[in-house]
């Protein structure tokens, strides 16, 4: 719909017995306020309202919509017009595909503000900065179980394929939703999740309620303002909806990859930490108890303001985080955290802000020249408090560290430089773990809900799995988070072809179907340099890590000397950086703090003490015997196309380094993605301003080449979307031609009858399967629900 509004109109529309009359369409506040004063502009457009109505109802179509153009608060109505899909739905109906009539086509449906295109089965979704309202439960209820045909392009209509498709084959299903940042994958993924719940109504309220408050509690800790998107996630996440066999939700569990955790101590010019510092801070500072989490109340603390204290002026002036903090409460207390929980999470937010707010000077001795202590050592205080440590021994773990030599421990004492990045440190560790346990805890409160619904979730549960992961990213500075982000995109960009192009074409020949052999771009070389052993990009800047005496310097020779492939490149001018060509274009990286990014050492001292809390929560989170930060998961194998490349990687996993435990989560990712029939959601951001009804050209078509949709059109046009074998096939439809009692064989001719009795064409006989085109299967499955 292109207003918002027009719900509110309709269900007024729908009070009425019989046509409303004018007089009375003239009394609804739609209608008053769009128009002032302009009386007879306003009954025309009553009498408009009321005709559609009446046509909507005679064809079925279940709204009405209409289009003010309203800078000129006129009504437009040639605009006018009744939504019903249409064959411009879907690209892989254009006469003409070529870039430009598909660019000119979608920015047509952009500025009629119809976001979403379909690609074959693939949902373009273009973000609309700007509020819609085509979310209300009223467009559930519309897509819910349709034919893809009979409404036009959306979001629900994915999520409601995924579901059906769950529900009619037993299978699990992914929905891949990809783009960059702030193309809108987060709120897709929102929306899916809403349509999810919708579908698999679970007996209990409660628990429907609950699997709603987790992306925004979630969130709440890995998403941040960044200088792309004010609500950027800066982790990957992966969200699982579990159903019972009947369909019915069960319960949720959620994944997490790669937490940005430098965001923690130090953020971009103009970018800044995790929401959830900031509601606490406001919040807490609004009920006048930051004393009871011995936060300082004149200025905010460093971390979340370095700058100028513009922050503290947001919180004083604004409520804003005020009443986002106070929405945090309510996710916890719904999803079923106890209050001494999210009393400990408070208290470690709180002791990592004052952390942040430990200084160090450097102290020369006769004896000692390298020596740093705390001159002020209020944040020091605090902080210890908090975590429930002694203040002396945090002192003694920033500030001093132990060697073992020979067998016998001696003592160090740590520069100013050392003692800040040992604090650091432990910020990112403390934070790094605070969120694998919330995830964990979540996930784990989901779960027991499966009791009241009586259903075991081992027993024959399905999953619709979410995967909602950073972008591709390229700025003026990349590091070493912007490379994992982008070897994670070469990766799904990798399986997405994999699924639409290679898959596609290896089956067709060996089915001795007619495949025109469509070119595609491969990413597999440039994911081999960064994923190969040993040679592999990450491998090596392993093997440098492990070297006590490398710098960023030797890594990059090394990278240069080993990494013989086009796509890699170092420029001259610039030192210590290196280039990459990537799927989605040139990236060029910055070396600086590679190797110590990649240790991300936390040095055992700090262990030691914060093992002695007496929190309860705090020994926890460093209770595992791991030495690394943020890696307290648990792992299961699956077998996988990519597990196979990579046999070693389920067996014996080395946890080092970061660059191994991403490699690792990485397959484990992709293991869970495998199993299921994905659903791709491509993201699209039209302009870069966040403006609304605003549509780049170029920006787009960079976008659409990249994400190889231009290629999938093709390929979908002719592609037949599914393959059964003949033998599921009969089984799965023979109740379309045949009576129950029959069982026919599983023969290619009983295929060919039933699609015949269910006049199908087009479809193409392989020599073990039948091949479909997406819209056959979706009368197939109308009739079986007809019939059953
Ligand atoms: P990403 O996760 O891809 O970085 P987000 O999902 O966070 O991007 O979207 C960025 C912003 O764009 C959102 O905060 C919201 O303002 C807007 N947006 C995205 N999708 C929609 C939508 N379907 N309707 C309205 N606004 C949207
Ligand atoms: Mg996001």
């Amino acid at each position: 719909l292109r207003h918002p509004d027009q719900w509110l109109l309709l269900s007024y529309l729908h009070d009425f017995e019989a046509r409303p009359s004018v007089t009375h369409l003239l009394e609804h506040p739609f209608i008053k306020q769009a128009h002032g004063k302009d009386t007879a502009l306003k009954k025309q457009l009553a009498v408009l309202i009321r005709d559609q109505q009446d046509v909507g109802c005679r064809t079925r179509t279940k709204y009405v919509l209409f289009s003010l153009s309203s800078q000129h608060e006129r009504i437009n109505t040639r605009k006018t017009m009744l939504i019903e899909s249409s064959p411009d739905d879907d690209l892989v109906n254009l006469e003409v595909l070529d870039e430009e009539t598909i660019i000119t086509h979608l920015q047509k449906r952009y500025e009629e503000l119809q976001i979403y295109t379909y690609v074959g089965d693939i949902l373009i979704a273009l973000n609309p900065f700007q509020g819609l309202s085509i979310y209300s439960p009223q467009f559930s209820k519309l897509y819910h179980g349709a034919k893809r045909s009979d409404n036009p392009p959306h979001i629900f209509a994915t999520a409601d394929a995924a579901y059906q498709g769950m529900v009619t084959f037993c299978k699990d299903q992914c929905i891949i939703i990809s783009g960059e940042s702030g193309a809108g994958k987060t709120e897709s993924a929102h929306l899916i999740v809403q349509h999810l719940t919708f579908l698999g109504k679970a007996n209990n309220r409660t628990l429907r309620e609950k699997i709603l408050q987790v992306n925004p509690l979630v969130e709440a800790f890995g998403n941040a303002c960044t200088a792309i998107n004010d609500n950027s996630s800066r982790f990957g996440k992966y969200l699982e909806m579990k159903f019972t066999p009947t369909g019915a939700v069960m319960g949720a569990k959620i994944s997490e990859y790669l937490l940005e955790k430098s965001r923690v101590i130090k953020q971009a010019t103009g970018e800044k930490n995790f929401h959830i510092f900031y509601y606490i801070y406001a919040g807490l500072y609004h009920q006048e108890s930051l004393k009871k989490y011995r936060l300082p109340e004149k200025t905010a603390p460093r971390y979340i303001d370095s700058a100028n204290g513009k922050v503290m002026q947001d919180i004083v002036s604004s409520k804003l985080y005020e009443e986002q903090f106070d929405a945090i409460q309510d996710c916890f207390r719904i999803i079923g955290f106890s209050e001494e929980e999210v009393n400990s999470v408070y208290r470690i937010l709180a002791a990592i802000l004052n952390t942040g707010n430990i200084e160090f000077t450097s102290i020369t001795s006769q004896h000692q020249t390298d020596k740093s202590e705390v001159p002020n050592s209020e944040a020091l205080e605090n902080a210890a408090a908090l975590l429930c440590i002694g203040p002396e021994e945090l002192q003694e773990a920033l500030t001093s560290h132990c060697v073992v030599t020979r067998g016998e421990t001696i003592i160090r004492t740590n520069t100013v430089d050392k003692a800040t990045d040992v604090r650091d440190a432990m910020s990112k560790a403390l934070y790094g773990r605070l969120f694998s346990w919330i995830v964990n805890r979540i996930n784990a409160l989901l779960q027991s809900d499966t009791n009241i619904c009586g259903e075991d979730s081992n027993t024959g549960g399905m999953n619709v799995g979410i995967l909602d992961i950073f972008g591709f990213e390229n700025f003026k500075k990349n590091s070493f988070e912007q490379l994992c982000i982008n070897i994670a995109n070469e990766q799904i960009q990798f399986y997405f072809n994999q699924h639409i192009f290679a898959l596609e074409q290896i089956e067709y020949q060996s089915e001795g179907v007619d495949a025109s052999l469509v070119e595609y771009e491969d990413n597999r070389p440039i994911l081999d340099m960064f994923l190969q052993k040993p040679m592999g990009l990450l491998s090596l800047l392993d093997e440098e890590s492990r070297f006590p005496q490398a710098t960023d310097q030797t890594l990059v020779d090394k990278f240069e000397d080993n990494l013989r492939y086009k796509y890699f490149w170092r420029p001259k001018r610039v030192e210590l950086s290196f280039g990459i060509q990537h799927y989605a274009g040139k990236v060029l990286y910055d070396v600086n703090g590679f190797l110590e990014k990649n240790r991300d050492t936390l040095p055992a001292d700090i262990v030691v003490v914060l093992r002695t809390s007496e929190n309860k929560l705090l020994q926890q989170l460093f209770s595992s015997p791991l030495t690394k930060t943020g890696m307290t998961h648990s792992y299961k194998s699956v077998d996988t196309m990519e597990m196979m490349r990579h046999p070693e990687e389920t067996t014996n996993m080395r946890r080092q380094t970061v660059a191994s435990y991403f490699r690792y989560s990485l397959m484990d990712l992709l293991s869970k993605m495998v199993v299921g029939t994905p659903h791709f959601v491509r993201c699209i951001k039209p302009n870069d301003d966040r403006q609304a009804l605003r549509f780049s050209k170029d920006r787009v078509l960079v976008q659409l080449r990249y994400t190889g949709i231009l290629e999938t059109v093709n390929i979908r046009r002719q592609g037949y979307s599914h393959r059964i074998t003949f033998s599921e096939f009969v089984n799965r439809y023979y109740y379309l031609a045949f009576r129950a009692h029959q069982m026919p064989e599983s023969s290619m001719e009983n295929t060919v009858a039933i699609l015949q009795r269910a006049k199908l064409n087009n479809w193409v006989l392989g020599k073990t399967k039948v091949f479909l085109k997406y819209y056959h299967v979706e009368q197939l499955n109308l009739l079986l629900r007809e019939v059953m």
